[in-house]
């Protein structure tokens, strides 16, 4: 399965060396016309509104809707998730608008900033470790959406069908349970 990871800012290649050790094929994706030999995306954290821009700016927003209504599936992480959220608290305007939820940036205030912590993930394992950067949470969440961890009762991962959003970065770490996770999500989407 080759995964493409969104390249236009942020964490790229921590992705690409955690796919490739869960057992896929890791890309760097910086034009549109990328996506047609992929079977899934990453995208990354970093700056969700500088990853906004520039995606407005190289055609991907189009592009990666179209490519999720294929029936492939995208993970956004941190910044990523908050891309594919439909809401974003105090902001006039959503992104790539795919996943049902509403998420608030920055949401765990200056003193934790950024912190380590494993995670008890639906389906995954009880012991994820999970790095928090400036991390988004996940406010409110459609009908359609499983809450698959929450860390001291707030939301912050999620699955829509094959859509994936985790508020830390499971690329940080050495644990590459949650790209596994992923991985096994693409395969399915692509059996038949
Ligand atoms: N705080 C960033 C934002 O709002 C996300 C941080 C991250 O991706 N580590 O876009």
């Amino acid at each position: 399965m080759k995964i493409g990871i969104l390249a236009l800012q942020g964490a790229v290649a921590e992705h690409i060396r955690m796919i490739e050790k869960a057992g896929g094929e890791g890309v760097s994706v910086k034009r549109p016309e990328q996506l047609r030999e992929l079977q899934g995306i990453i995208i990354p954290g970093g700056e969700s509104t500088t990853i906004g821009k520039l995606m407005r700016t190289y055609g991907f927003i189009d592009a990666l809707r179209e490519f999720h209504k294929q029936g492939n599936p995208v993970f956004g992480t941190c910044a990523g998730l908050i891309v594919i959220a439909k809401e974003i608290a105090g902001q006039p305007e959503a992104h790539l608008e795919l996943m049902d939820i509403k998420v608030a940036r920055n949401a765990f205030g200056r003193q934790r900033e950024s912190f380590e912590t494993d995670l008890e993930v639906k389906g995954i394992a009880d012991d994820v470790r999970a790095v928090f950067i400036r991390a988004p949470l996940i406010e409110a969440v459609g009908a359609g959406v499983e809450v698959l961890s929450s860390y001291k009762g707030q939301i912050v991962a999620a699955q829509q069908g094959s859509l994936l959003a985790t508020s830390f970065h499971p690329e940080l770490t050495d644990d590459h349970r949650i790209h596994g996770y992923f991985l096994d999500m693409v395969k399915k989407a692509h059996q038949s």
